[in-house]
């Protein structure tokens, strides 16, 4: 029977990596049902609204979402839909891999990180208001519940990946209340796994220059969405940069996979942008949908196409867009087994 995923292209090059890469998932064989809406500035046209209620009910329905960028107007204008997304659904934790990859330029070699962002507080909360005309407050919010909610996802990650250690990243030192309960609230969770996962903290800006200088040391990081957003566009850079950065935003009733890039505008249309962040996405909603063994046959034949010459632009190639996704789908038909230098 095949699985139905609710597919929003989105704005810029989304559409484009989202036909790459639902070309790349029906090649895994597994059959995928594509329910398609439209969400962002193509929905302001159609529906007089970026996020329409049918994105949601699609979601509901099917529990999984594929999701290309967005473009959110900077300063003005609509909310974030991907926040509006995110906070619909409760979709609370924010999963952002970071591994390096062979073939991808980058400072590193062997980078992996898992970044796990708490997505439905914070600042991103969207509570702000003007306190006159020359000042504006922006209201931080952080629960007990929600720290601890996202505590435990890091720890049963880090059990269920066989990863060995969680740090908490805050500012615990300065916002004594709000980032202390973070803490506070991590601490609390991470002492039910003492003895199988270690536990430690950071302060995230000293955070910041640990991982540009020594990202070995870490392994899985719990932050709140603000810090979490930050650090996950660094991890990326650690790695080669967005156009390899996937991600996965998981709730209690529905999953959305996307990847940590935005809509880069200006390479709309032009068959060139990078879809391996929305196609390892995909990895992670194959991995979601109970299959581990189709997952890391994808995310090798990515690896495989990468580290043989096939690369996009910002990769330092010339492959288009529709080649790569091409390229790996011919991997995924050959069925070749990688080295197990490329293999998880
Ligand atoms: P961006 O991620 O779109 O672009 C940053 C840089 O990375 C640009 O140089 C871009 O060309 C490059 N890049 C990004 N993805 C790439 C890819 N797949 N292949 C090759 N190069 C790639 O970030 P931005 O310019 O700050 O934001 C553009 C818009 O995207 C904004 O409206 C922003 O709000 C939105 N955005 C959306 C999401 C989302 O939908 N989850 C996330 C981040 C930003």
């Amino acid at each position: 029977m095949a699985h139905r995923v609710t597919l929003i292209p989105g704005d810029g090059i989304g559409p484009e990596l989202a036909e790459a890469t639902t070309r790349v998932l029906d090649a895994t064989g597994i059959g995928f049902e594509w329910e398609r809406v439209e969400a962002g500035e193509a929905a302001i046209a159609s529906h007089g609204t970026p996020l329409p209620d049918e994105v949601i009910d699609s979601i509901r329905q099917t529990r999984i979402g594929l999701k290309g960028p967005i473009t959110t107007p900077v300063g003005s204008g609509f909310r974030s839909v991907n926040v509006g997304l995110r906070q619909a659904l409760d979709l609370y934790a924010n999963l952002r891999p970071a591994r390096s990859m062979q073939g991808v330029e980058s400072r590193y070699v062997d980078v992996d990180l898992v970044i796990v962002r708490e997505n439905t507080e914070d600042l991103y909360a969207g509570i702000e208001h003007m306190v006159g005309r020359d000042a504006a407050e922006s209201i931080k919010i952080i629960t007990r519940s929600a720290s601890e909610r996202i505590a435990r996802y890091a720890f049963d990650y880090a059990v269920a990946n066989g990863r060995h250690k969680v740090t908490a990243v805050h500012k615990a030192n300065i916002m004594k209340l709000s980032d202390g309960l973070f803490l506070e609230s991590c601490r609390t969770v991470a002492a039910d796994y003492d003895g199988r996962i270690e536990f430690e903290d950071r302060i995230v800006d000293n955070m910041c220059m640990q991982l540009v200088q020594k990202p070995d040391l870490y392994d899985v990081l719990v932050l709140p969405n603000l810090y979490g957003d930050i650090v996950s566009d660094l991890a990326a850079g650690l790695v080669g940069g967005l156009g390899v950065a996937p991600g996965a935003n998981i709730g209690t009733e529905a999953a959305v996979f996307e990847p940590v890039h935005g809509s880069a505008p200006k390479y709309a249309g032009l068959n060139k942008a990078n879809p391996t962040a929305l196609i390892l996405s995909g990895a992670l909603m194959l991995r979601h949908l109970g299959y581990p063994a189709e997952a890391d046959r994808l995310e090798t034949a990515v690896r495989e196409t990468i580290a043989s010459g096939t690369r996009t632009y910002d990769l330092g190639g010339s492959a288009g867009t529709s080649d790569f996704a091409d390229a790996i789908i011919g991997r995924l038909s050959a069925g070749v087994d990688a080295p197990a230098s490329l293999a998880r």
